[in-house]
């Protein structure tokens, strides 16, 4: 018989939307606790207090026993505290480490030395947090590089506490690209005394501590945000040197495509863009692409498709391939292109050449709007994701409930997520093409826009995507099934 008792949840991480966010992990984390503590279960999630989180409207309280709290990180002694807020939009609470010593800075990430002590703070934070509220997590839910080490410390500096007797770690990883690796004299601060030999012994001696590779060895469960992407990394290609032990591990590890916040994004209720639209009525959605032309200083005409490019400007997301297709495409084609994003000044440079030399065509905003974000999914016609490689990815997901049709590489969780057009049958979502290469990519543009001249047909497959359900109903679900086994299996 299945133990359906609610389940303790302790979720650490650096980012949650809307709070601190640079991508799509801050959506994952404050969706799926939101939906976790909304069907019952008791999570208690720990992120930094940035000093670039906009409190205004938020009730922030301090905690009595989180108060004055102090951990030793090698040769200093770190003096925190842990508030209490909820989270803006739910009812989820959520737990804030104060320390603006190491938070008080420009971006939630960053290049200065203590880079690592910011993020082992958070991490021995939230264990020390448990044991403050005396909170036993059934399970610590680990996200990406920044709390992987938790699973470690579980099992070496806190072995001694039987508070964490039945507590078992999972770890998500949300890209493998980012691993957090730090020079090995960092060593002493991360305090784990007499533990040191867990480490990986082979980068030690090469001089370096890797994060996220601890958490792939110590993690009682290892999962990623899309089946594909989860055998994607067992291989040479994705794996970035972590494949070997992840193969070593592959019953453990399992993907997941990650869910949608419908709350958030959802055309028939969103109070971002200007005018609202429903799959049976789908007019308003003209409005939004003459207002955000308009806005964007682009030419509307009927007859002329607007594809839209919302991204982190990094190699990953495919801009080489942008750069080396999308200025001939204009050339040849009748299109507009909206971008929003920021980045490497070799592709934020890109863009703005691009705008200047397409005026009335192409519209670069350099920077991070969630408004625009909103706006450029409901107002675009095509979306533009032609990633090397994407573990989930969040905007197709977006673009097809905003009946925006997705042009991705057939990679990590595009590939679960789109299903080709064929249009004898009128059936799919999006195009999707399979070699990262230029051919690839100008295929599926000019397919897209050969199949935007065809209305019927495209109404037709816009139609497929609106219906599409990437809801967390369906995916937290199996979050829920994996934490249950595995607190079973005790
Ligand atoms: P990643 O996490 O690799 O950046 P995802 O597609 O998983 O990619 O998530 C990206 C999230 O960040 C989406 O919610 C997207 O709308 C948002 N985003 C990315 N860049 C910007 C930007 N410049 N302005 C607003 N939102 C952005």
């Amino acid at each position: 018989m299945v133990n359906q008792r609610a389940l303790s949840i302790c979720l650490a991480s650096a980012e949650l939307a809307p709070l601190a966010k640079t991508g799509g992990l801050a959506d994952v984390c404050s969706a799926l606790a939101a939906w976790l503590h909304r069907t019952g279960h008791d999570v208690r999630v720990l992120i930094p207090r940035y000093s670039r989180i906009d409190e205004s409207g938020i009730a922030i309280e301090p905690v009595k026993e989180l108060a004055d709290m102090r951990l030793r990180l090698g040769s200093r002694e770190q003096t925190f505290a842990i508030d209490r807020a909820t989270l803006p939009g739910t009812d989820l609470p959520i737990y804030l480490l104060r320390c603006p010593e190491f938070y008080h800075r420009p971006g939630i990430y960053t290049q200065d030395d203590d880079e690592h002590l910011r993020f082992l703070l958070l991490q021995r934070a939230a264990i020390e947090m448990c044991q403050r509220m005396k909170f036993a997590p059934d399970i610590f839910h680990c996200h990406d590089w920044q709390t992987s080490l938790i699973p470690l410390y579980l099992r070496s500096t806190y072995a001694w506490d039987k508070l964490f007797a039945k507590t078992r770690t999972v770890l998500t990883i949300h890209n493998i690209g980012y691993q957090g690796m730090f020079p090995a004299y960092v060593l002493p601060e991360l305090q784990l005394t007499g533990a040191e030999h867990h480490l990986h012994q082979d980068d030690l001696k090469n001089g370096v501590i890797n994060f996220l590779k601890t958490g792939v060895m110590y993690a009682d469960l290892i999962t990623t945000v899309s089946p594909t992407y989860s055998r994607e990394i067992l291989g040479d290609d994705y794996g970035m040197g972590l494949n070997h032990l992840l193969r070593a591990r592959v019953d453990s590890v399992v993907g997941i495509l990650n869910g949608v916040d419908y709350d958030e994004w959802n055309p028939e209720t969103d109070p971002l863009i200007p005018q609202n639209y429903t799959p049976a009525n789908i007019r308003g959605k003209v409005t939004c692409k003459k207002a955000l032309m308009r806005e964007m200083g682009l030419e509307y005409a009927k007859q002329r498709p607007l594809a839209g490019l919302i991204s982190r400007l990094v190699g990953q997301k495919g801009i080489d391939l942008i750069q080396n297709v999308v200025p001939t495409l204009l050339r040849s084609r009748d299109f507009a292109l909206v971008v929003l994003g920021s980045g490497e000044p070799r592709y934020e440079n890109f863009f703005s050449e691009l705008q200047r030399h397409f005026p009335g065509r192409v519209c670069y905003y350099r920077g991070f709007s969630n408004k625009l974000a909103h706006w450029i999914e409901a107002g675009s016609d095509i979306f533009l994701m032609p990633s090397l490689y994407e573990p989930c990815g969040l905007n197709q997901m977006y673009s097809l409930k905003y009946g925006t049709v997705p042009i991705v590489r057939e990679t990590g969780g595009l590939a679960d997520s789109v299903q080709q057009i064929d249009p004898d049958k009128k059936s799919g979502t999006g195009i999707l093409f399979r070699d990262y290469n230029e051919a690839g990519l100008a295929w599926a543009m000019n397919m897209a826009l050969d199949l935007y001249d065809r209305r019927p047909l495209w109404r037709k497959i816009v139609a497929n995507g609106m219906a599409m359900d990437y809801s967390w109903e369906r995916q937290g679900g199996r979050y829920v099934e994996l934490f249950r086994q595995l607190s079973n299996e005790q």
